[in-house]
């Protein structure tokens, strides 16, 4: 089965930062935040998002759900099209590719081609035009090899504010199709300018090798050194690793990836034939790009110069002002997100701490023949940060010692095979001239405190909640997708806008929509889109093993988990409606105390649906169930 790219994305595109970007009114009350609902038109905000759940409801129309149904709704588009453009978003692989949509991928093929329009212009500046000369000086100090500028399409961006953009016009692409691609940026009083400047520019490829964005290098001192492609529909540095499209071979001979910092340094080590090179943008490693140079990589080496190893052995996310990047604040990975990199992708990765001030460009280009030398020193990541931390302890110090090791203990504890575990405890307790078994209690104590994870400071009781209700709606769903003929009329009641979970609400429509009466649930699992598909299997699974039901059975627990689902929604928005209504009485607020009072009538009408009075003469299927 393949992974949960659903949960994925889920997990890395917070629902309030996707809201935002499109309610600029959203803000911060209580837990929660509130704001003008983008999907009917109110004076007093109605709207929520929940954090803790990571889900939204608008009390005025009744819309809600997770992040994908407010993209779905907002964008205006199916589930299809929002899973590939939140998965592009989030820098999640889909593994199967979703079926093409003509006209979003008209659009970005459109963007692809203005970038290598642009390639192929800096290009021919840097190699053919008066205006490059500047460039070409510079390439020439660095010792660039012909071979090199063309195997990277190196080129330069002329001094002026329209070099660019008039050779564009003159291949119809407008000022605004270029702003879209990265390339051209808006003027205050309207019109465009060239957003790449007397600079060296570096395309930038995806693993295919399409142009989809360039790093532009400041000529002398001018700032920032180094100016990317802003983010785009096909640019985002997360997800790209420099020179992937070239190294992928290489990578698979070599069975060894290695990571530099910068575009100059993984031409220098293309130069003198160590092709397995490539670079991380600049940004802090993500998870993605780990993952997408793994691909026929036994070993995964990170060349840092000695500052970036450093601050990678610490273990808070340090952020960073560095030199060669945007000039952009950025968290460095640090020692627990290599680790979980490397259990998660089941992969090992290796630093070599290069000398400092020195960077691969200058130990390559003086003695090309040492490179491997320097890479085979890489070191297992563990060894790397106990050396690191360890390298500074006053060991007459016992203070030292236990914050040493109270702070690496939780990465060990992550170790999944015990015996690489002891093998660092043992290294660790030596270093420090302590017993392994007194480590090794600091490794297991670590471990208890991470678990359950619901329990670990920042889960909220509703996220924990969030579950439940998550599973009722799981149960009811699988019983739909499970008997879909003794169910229907329960199918047809559930209130779809109340589904949290964006794959149930698909699964609900399909079964609703098309005639499947003569299908298994199998055979409907195989019609569906392949992300829906999983989820299915998975609902279906949950059922397995349960005791055989009557039909009437079925049906009647069907009713009682829609009742169910109903009950917990409802509790759980009175709940957010009694925190609104506190607030307004706080903050004197009389418009939110009257819409809040609104709100709650509405809700008091499902009170009943809920809780019907009891009838004194009979008991009925209405019978409060629990
Ligand atoms: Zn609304």
């Amino acid at each position: 089965m393949a992974r949960d790219a659903v949960a994925e994305i889920r997990e890395r595109i917070d629902v309030v930062d996707l809201v935002q970007s499109y309610v600029p009114s959203l803000k911060k009350t209580g837990r929660n935040y509130k704001g003008l609902c983008p999907f009917h038109q109110e004076k007093t905000p109605s709207f929520i998002v929940f954090p803790d759940s990571q889900n939204f409801h608008c009390f005025g129309c009744g819309k809600g759900g997770d992040v994908f149904t407010f993209f779905m709704l907002v964008e205006n588009i199916e589930f299809r099209d929002a899973l590939r453009d939140l998965a592009r978003r989030a820098g999640v692989e889909l593994e199967i590719g979703a079926p093409p949509q003509p006209e979003h991928d008209a659009h970005r093929h459109r963007l692809i081609e203005v970038n290598e329009l642009a390639a192929t212009f800096f290009h021919h500046v840097l190699t053919n035009s008066s205006h490059g000369a500047a460039g070409r000086q510079v390439i020439s100090d660095r010792g660039v090899s012909p071979g090199m500028i063309e195997r990277f399409k190196l080129g330069f961006a002329p001094d002026g504010w329209d070099g660019l953009l008039n050779f564009l016009a003159s291949r119809d692409v407008s000022g605004e199709l270029a702003a879209d691609a990265g390339l051209a940026q808006v003027r205050d009083n309207g019109g465009f300018y060239d957003r790449f400047r007397h600079r060296l520019m570096f395309p930038i490829s995806d693993r295919e090798g399409n142009t989809i964005g360039f790093g532009g290098r400041a000529l002398g001192d001018a700032m920032p050194k180094y100016l990317n492609s802003p983010q785009t529909a096909i640019f985002d540095k997360s997800t790209i690793v420099y020179a992937l499209d070239l190294a992928r071979e290489p990578i698979r001979k070599a069975s060894e990836v290695v990571i530099v910092e910068g575009y100059m340094d993984v031409i220098a080590a293309h130069q003198f034939g160590y092709e397995n090179v490539v670079a991380s943008m600049g940004t802090a490693l993500t998870e993605y790009q780990v993952q997408a140079v793994k691909r026929g990589a036994d070993r995964i080496v990170l060349a840092l110069d000695s500052d970036a190893a450093g601050q990678m052995a610490t273990l808070r996310g340090i952020e960073t002002m560095r030199d060669s990047l945007d000039g952009e604040l950025l968290p460095t990975p640090d020692a627990a997100g290599i680790i979980r990199f490397e259990r998660k992708l089941k992969t090992e990765i290796a630093v070599v701490q290069l000398p400092s001030g020195k960077d691969p460009d200058e130990l390559i280009r003086r003695a090309p023949q040492t490179w491997p030398e320097i890479v085979a020193t890489a070191r297992p990541f563990m060894d790397f940060t106990i050396d690191t931390l360890t390298s500074s302890v006053d060991l007459s110090n016992a203070r030292q010692k236990s914050e040493i090791v109270t702070k690496i203990a939780p990465l060990l504890q992550q170790i999944p095979d015990r015996i690489v575990q002891g093998h660092y405890v043992t290294m660790l307790a030596r270093r420090l001239g302590l017993d392994d078994r007194l480590v090794l209690a600091e490794v297991r104590k670590a471990g208890i405190n991470q678990r359950p994870s619901a329990q670990r400071a920042g889960v909220s009781p509703e996220a924990v909640q969030k579950v439940a209700r998550r599973s009722t709606e799981d149960y009811v769903v699988a019983l739909f997708l499970r008997h879909p003929g003794l169910t229907s009329d329960v199918l047809n009641r559930i209130p779809i806008e109340e589904v949290t979970d964006v794959r149930n609400r698909e699964l609900i429509r399909v079964l609703r929509d098309e005639d499947l009466s003569d299908l298994t649930p199998e055979q409907i699992v195989i019609g569906l889109d392949d992300e829906l598909a999983d989820h299915a299997e998975r609902l279906l699974n949950t059922l397995e093993g349960r005791p055989e039901q009557f039909p009437g059975q079925i049906h009647k627990e069907s009713e009682e988990m829609l009742m169910k689902l109903g009950k917990e929604r409802f509790t759980f928005l009175m709940r957010q409606l009694d925190i609104t209504l506190k607030q307004a009485l706080v903050d004197n607020d009389r418009d939110a105390l009257n819409a809040v009072k609104v709100q709650i009538g509405q809700l008091a009408e499902r009170h009943r649906q809920y809780y019907p009075p009891p009838s004194p003469y009979f008991l009925d299927s209405r019978s409060p169930v629990s």
